[in-house]
């Protein structure tokens, strides 16, 4: 076991600037906390997250990540909780630390739709800090060394685990060396038998060969050296693993595997790396097809080499990469070595290439998933993860870099809601990878969605028919509830200045504050939106803002006369005066206007009478309490319902642009003779008026006749009057009239 101080001095060794004193804390603190507990082996369990700190020491990895190491499993295992650990390490080190103990409780080995959950909660881990994934990949790799004092179920799943997700993690971030180390442990755990057979075979071939891989390193640098360059060689056998993966996809044997033996070359420069593949090539004959050149096109995780075979000295086929000392570094250590774990922050490494394209850690990643979902290499790495399981999710980004991930069919407005509720509320368009695209449109893989916001947005209520997230569904619906409120709000104020001004009186929401706690209430806010609602009368609030006015007078009663078909009946309006459609404001009875209906989408909580109500045709509203107000024709039967209601009778009036297309419901009902073609022809009539059918329904059906309601949209009542004359006109339609309730 490694001690304190040779830790310490460890890390001070490659970075002199480290914090000793908090290495000096986390080691004590972890020590401590861990106290008598033992691993499976035996040894005291503060063993192991000291030996996860060691191997990180190897990667040479900042104090924080060391320290992080060594708190690991506190969190999960020991008494300690996050507050502690933020407050005796600071916040930065408590994120990392609750991030393992986060990943810590994933399973992998457990259903598949868990499985996809865990491994995009595994994502979004190490999607706010990679040095939460090194130092899980450090804790894994130190389990897997010491996995023979576990029990043989828990070793058969830890290895399957590391197969799948771990080890393919590592190789995603270049880190060769660790990626090497987790499969083969695996493979050993996994396929004892092959494990042991080709360990044995492999031991054999090495005797055999004794000293080829040496004699190969000496004629390879002599070689170089004779055009003049000088290069480190050095020679591996390949890892059983890789071997037995290759015996197995390709169904060959050990013996008729040639490339068992590679060779690396380290050199300097660039420009050295292509002399010493001249060099190479003019000695030795080239296998055909084993050329790749990894330096001007890079893989994804920034691996860069030459790669080649050869038939080499002894007739030897020769594995050859070949690269500067930097890409041999990046080639082992990944991520690590770019030491742009770090937020922000690039710790260059000196050398040609300049790291400034992967800045950020979420530049990096964003490729890594990129990659782990379009799968640009799929023998090497598809076929060794589940990322078929992840097929229900899409993973998006922000203009920043920041993962979103989405279930599929995801719009960018379920984007903007899981980016922040803000900004979904706020949202008005969006971009998609650089281009405009519609709200609706279906994100997939890898987009980066950039939402356009605007501040006088509120969300439309259709939008909770669009989404596919939860959290956009309930943002949206509050939104909307909040916007009703409002609406409520809008419509009690415009009944209660209604109300001042017909007694004369002047209205001011000052006032309404003043009387609000004498009403019950909190504010005037509080006040206007129950009036709307209907369930505070605007005379309650009268009398309590004017105390000594004498009660508003009992209702004048007024004759109304029908404005097109005669005499209608005698109704009681309570002081409410109608507008003529098309005159102008002052004109009416009074100088009051009517609550304004533009549309059949209000700002106001209004809704349409079951008949429909239309522009032309003179209106009344009624109050209903907890809904709104419905609009009449003052022509409807209805409206007797309310004769002794007066105080629910409210004044509205048209406010329609004779340009604008808006089109508002009316009900017809039509006696048709029962015949082939009757209906289309009805149809026909109501297209040929540039109307629509909204819903068609037969009511009663005689022997000969046919009685059907239709609903129809219209712009009207001269429209309207276009239609009914219009299939009046229709010999097989005996009746027509307009139905109101
Ligand atoms: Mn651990």
């Amino acid at each position: 076991m490694m001690r304190q101080y040779e830790l310490v001095e460890k890390v001070l060794s490659y970075d002199p600037n480290a914090d000793e004193a908090l290495l000096n804390r986390a080691y004590v603190y972890a020590m401590k906390a861990h106290g008598h507990q033992k691993r499976a082996s035996g040894d005291p369990y503060f063993s192991h997250p000291l030996e996860v700190a060691a191997i990180l020491t190897e990667y040479e990895l900042d104090d924080a990540t060391i320290a992080t190491a060594l708190l690991h499993d506190t969190i999960e295992d020991t008494e300690a909780t996050k507050a502690e650990i933020d407050e005796m390490f600071g916040a930065e080190i408590g994120a990392l630390v609750d991030g393992l103990t986060k990943i810590d409780k994933l399973n992998f080995a457990n259903k598949r739709a868990e499985q996809a959950e865990n491994f995009r909660k595994l994502l979004i881990a190490i999607s706010s800090d990679v040095r939460v994934l090194l130092v899980k990949l450090a804790d894994r790799l130190h389990n897997m060394r010491t996995l023979q004092y576990n029990k043989p179920e828990s070793q058969k799943r830890n290895a399957q685990e590391t197969l799948d997700i771990y080890a393919p993690l590592a190789g995603r971030m270049g880190m060769q060396e660790m990626k090497d180390e987790l499969e083969e442990l695996s493979f050993r755990w996994l396929h004892p038998e092959a494990y042991e057979t080709l360990t044995t075979q492999l031991t054999t071939l090495r005797q055999r060969n004794k000293g080829l891989i040496q004699k190969i390193e000496a004629e390879l640098t002599a070689n170089l050296a004779e055009h003049g360059i000088t290069a480190m060689v050095r020679g591996r056998e390949k890892k059983a693993y890789s071997i037995w993966r290759k015996m197995v996809n390709k169904q060959i044997s050990l013996e008729q595997l040639s490339d068992i033996y590679g060779f690396r070359v380290v050199v300097d420069s660039v420009d050295e790396c292509y002399h010493v593949l001249g060099a190479v090539h003019t000695t030795w004959r080239t296998v055909p097809g084993r050329f790749k050149d990894y330096i001007s096109t890079p893989k994804f995780n920034n691996y860069q080499s030459i790669h080649t075979t050869v038939i080499g000295p002894g007739h030897q086929r020769v594995e050859l990469q070949i690269r500067t000392k930097l890409m041999d570094e990046i080639a082992e250590f990944g991520i690590a070595a770019h030491a742009i774990y770090k937020d922000g922050v690039v710790i260059a490494n000196g050398g040609e290439r300049s790291p400034s394209e992967d800045a950020t850690p979420y530049q990096w990643l964003r490729r890594l998933v990129n990659n782990l979902l379009e799968g640009d290499n799929p023998e090497e790495f598809l076929e060794h993860t589940k990322l078929e399981l992840f097929q229900d999710q899409v993973f998006c980004f922000t203009p920043k870099g920041r993962l979103i991930a989405l279930p599929r069919g995801s719009t960018p407005i379920d984007f903007a809601y899981a980016v922040h509720t803000n900004i979904g509320h706020r949202c008005v368009g969006a971009k998609v990878n650089g281009r405009h695209m519609p709200l609706v449109s279906e994100l997939r893989n890898g987009d980066e969605v950039e939402i356009i916001t605007s501040d006088a947005q509120t969300p439309p209520p259709a939008w909770e028919g669009i989404v596919v997230t939860g959290k956009a569904r309930s943002a949206i619906r509050r939104a909307t509830r909040e916007a009703m409120r409002k609406q409520y709000g809008n419509l009690g104020r415009s009944i209660l200045v209604g109300f001042f001004t017909q007694h004369e009186k002047a209205y001011t929401e000052d006032q309404i504050a003043k009387v609000a706690s004498q009403l019950g209430q909190k504010s005037a806010e509080d006040v206007l939106a129950p009036v709307g609602r209907g369930e505070l009368a605007a005379s309650e609030v009268f009398r309590a803002v004017y105390p000594n006015e004498q009660q508003p007078e009992t209702p004048k009663r007024k004759v109304i006369k029908r404005s097109d078909e005669g005499w209608f009946n005698l109704r009681r309006v309570m002081g409410l005066k109608f507008r003529w459609p098309g005159s102008n404001s002052g004109q009416g009875v009074g100088d009051i206007n009517g609550i304004p209906i533009r549309s059949v989408h209000s700002e106001l909580p209004i809704r349409f009478a079951d008949g429909g109500a239309i522009p032309g045709e003179r209106i009344v509203g009624i109050l209903d309490p907890g809904v709104g107000i419905t609009i009449y024709p003052i022509h409807s039967p209805k409206l007797r319902d309310y004769d002794e209601q007066l105080e629910r009778w409210i004044d509205v009036t048209w406010d329609i642009d004779e340009s604008s297309p808006e089109r508002f419901p009316a009900k017809i009902k039509v006696t048709a003779l029962n015949q082939p073609g009757s209906l289309a022809e009805i149809a026909t009539v109501i297209g040929k008026t540039n109307s629509n059918i909204d819903q068609l329904r037969m009511v009663g059906k005689q022997h000969d006749f046919t009685d059907m309601l239709i609903d129809i949209e219209v712009l009207d009542l001269k429209h309207l009057r276009d239609i009914l004359s219009g299939l009046r006109g229709l010999p097989m339609v005996s009746h027509v009239e307009r139905v109101m309730s």
